[in-house]
């Protein structure tokens, strides 16, 4: 299996069969609001007024922008301490749990991948016993150096448009799903762009999913 530049992952070995490749924040474990707790905890308010972090984060007693060198500290601290706030996107488990009977699952994520290791844990403490890829290098040839010049269906699945943008590029027969846990942050998102599905939940991602597969195999 080729090697993912400046990525830090589990052991990648690839069936003869589909390959869903699924970002992680938002996607399976929810993000903005165990953030928004975990900033509150911490004297800082998350308020939804657009469709980022900075400029969104305020000093709860003063009522000032927090610095963005100071979100950036909360946002390091709170993946250190990941496991004490994030939980799984419902369904997500249940929706991977099936579809890995027909395909491999691999996760992408964007996070730093130092706290690869709080993550892996969490992850499979919630059944989401699944190999994870960590890298902040663009989706796009991350998803190439995975599924090459594969046969198979491939899916992808991820709440950034960019993300999504970047695998249509690089992997143009792609299955692209846009799915955000978070309702209050996926009203503010932009349009996820030309030839992306938008998802309401797991359930909804799950027949599209199986929709492709059959389809592919006809
Ligand atoms: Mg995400």
């Amino acid at each position: 299996m080729m090697l993912i530049p400046d990525a830090e992952h589990d052991d990648l070995h690839l069936g003869e069969r589909p390959l869903i490749v699924c970002d992680i924040d938002e996607v399976v474990l929810e993000f903005v609001t165990p953030f928004a707790a975990f900033l509150s905890h911490n004297g800082h308010e998350l308020r939804a007024n657009s469709f980022r972090l900075h400029g969104n984060i305020f000093e709860l007693e003063a009522g000032a922008e927090t610095p963005a060198d100071e979100v950036s500290r909360l946002l390091e601290l709170f993946f250190e301490s990941q496991d004490e706030w994030q939980t799984p996107v419902v369904s997500a488990a249940d929706s991977l749990a099936r579809l890995s009977g027909q395909a491999d699952i691999v996760f992408l994520t964007a996070m730093p991948p130092h706290h690869r290791k709080v993550r892996r844990k969490l992850l499979s403490s919630h059944g989401f016993d699944y190999p994870m890829i960590a890298t902040e290098a663009p989706k796009g040839p991350a998803v190439l150096a995975l599924h090459g010049a594969r046969p198979h269906p491939v899916v992808f699945v991820d709440d950034i448009f960019v993300n999504l943008q970047s695998v249509r590029t690089h992997v143009p027969q792609t299955l692209l799903l846009n799915l955000m846990a978070n309702e209050k942050f996926r009203a503010l998102a932009p349009h996820p762009g030309e030839g992306v599905d938008i998802v309401t939940d797991w359930t909804h991602a799950e027949t599209l999913i199986a929709a492709h597969f059959d389809a592919s195999a006809r």
